[in-house]
């Protein structure tokens, strides 16, 4: 399946997408949004379109977005065929809100005219009836039971019901997506969407608070389905800046190994009581300044000289830092030794030149354990030396 050129399923890398805060028909602000989620990683983004006006402005928006835009449709499926019309890439759109089916079949046909898949999905909190009593009593039942087992039985059961909308029509460009805001409740319905269906997954833990708490919540439960190898698509998402998502959604795939990293990888310990520097300070200014070099090039960053090497073996630019110096590596090879006040310059001029080594070709990222000979112990504050011991 391809969304406005992305390959999605079959095998594809995994795309991320996000999704914007803006109002839509805010056509400048959406635009800069959307440019930014690109820039921090995202192959589409989604845009909401609850009114007219929304729908008006996606043709502005998609001349200028670098990414294929996909409308979130809720209630009203006239956006749905406005959008369209528009030329969006994708349509979000779940039958369960769109109440009269002949209004769900004119969007699927609309959609198939255009070639636009759609992504259909459940939530935990919207399969349970609302409106019919009797029923709603007996699936309460049955989840007071077992709830958990029940709910993505019952996730499951919706989907199917909607898939045979769409089956009807004869229509086949679907992504499915089943959400929860219970990190186990989304492994374990995916895992069963993914044993029941044979469509591209879209996955997401839905309304997973700020990063701070979202962050862990989040790739807790798509971390583990991505190693499982379920996944077509992820959204990270936050009640935060969406660039955050992208950036998430980004750092997970390089390292679960499903994308490949353009921007370096900083290494860094975690500080202990045999730290001498103020090192949680260089590593943010460090990762700072990395950020204009664009290879994925391994920097260490060490606070000693006890575990810093073995731990950084792997990493292309390191330092070693010690009483008021440190001591830098480059692959594997003792380069200099500078003060601590030089440590952040001397380690970005080591980078930016293994970076440009590798550009020209007369060197190679690490992708392989280097050897890293422990350097002299630097004395302590007292003047004692430390013990060298290295871990391997
Ligand atoms: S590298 Fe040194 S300072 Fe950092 S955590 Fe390991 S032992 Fe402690």
């Amino acid at each position: 399946m391809l969304v406005g050129g992305v390959p999605i399923g079959g095998g594809a890398p995994v795309s991320i997408q996000s999704m914007t805060s803006t109002y839509t028909y805010d056509i400048d602000a959406t635009v800069k949004q959307i440019r930014q989620l690109a820039e921090a990683g995202c192959d589409l983004v989604r845009v909401a379109v609850p009114d007219k006006r929304d729908t008006e402005a996606l043709p502005s928006i998609l001349e200028q977005s670098p990414v294929p835009i996909i409308a979130d449709v809720h209630f009203h499926y006239e956006r749905a065929l406005e959008a369209v019309e528009a030329g969006v890439h994708k349509i979000r759109l779940n039958p369960g809100n769109i109440k009269d089916r002949k209004q769900v079949d004119r969007v699927i046909a609309a959609c198939r005219e255009r070639r636009i898949p759609i992504r259909v999905g459940v939530n935990e909190g919207s399969v349970v009836e609302r409106k019919d009593k009797a029923a709603r009593a007996e699936q309460q039942g049955h989840l007071a039971a077992d709830y958990r087992a029940e709910m993505v039985q019952l996730m499951v059961r919706t989907l199917e019901d909607y898939l045979r909308i769409f089956e009807d029509n004869d229509f086949h460009d679907v992504v499915l997506a089943a959400k929860s805001i219970d990190a186990t409740m989304v492994i374990d319905a995916y895992r069963a969407v993914s044993a029941r269906f044979d469509f591209p997954l879209h996955l997401g833990v839905t309304h997973a608070g700020p990063p701070e708490t979202g962050r862990i919540r989040s790739i807790a439960a798509l971390g583990s389905l991505l190693a499982m190898g379920i996944g077509d698509t992820i959204r990270i998402s936050y009640a935060a800046d969406p660039v955050f998502e992208a950036e998430d959604a980004k750092e997970l795939l390089c390292s679960l190994g499903l994308r490949n990293r353009t921007e370096p990888e900083l290494i860094a310990c975690p500080t202990c009581g045999r730290i001498e520097i103020d090192l949680i300070r260089l590593v943010a200014d460090v990762r700072r300044k990395l950020a204009d070099i664009k290879s994925p090039v391994k920097v260490a960053v060490m606070g000693c000289v006890v575990n810093g090497p073995g731990e950084a073996e792997g990493a292309d630019v390191a330092v070693f830092a010690g009483k008021g110096k440190g001591i830098i590596y480059v692959q594997g090879e003792q380069k200099r030794t500078v003060s601590e006040s030089e440590m952040l310059d001397a380690l970005y001029e080591e980078a930016v030149a293994f970076a440009a080594r590798v550009e020209r070709g007369e060197a190679q990222l690490t992708n392989t354990r280097v050897q890293i000979q422990p350097p002299d112990p630097l004395p302590r504050k007292d003047g004692s030396v430390p013990l060298v011991i290295v871990n391997r």
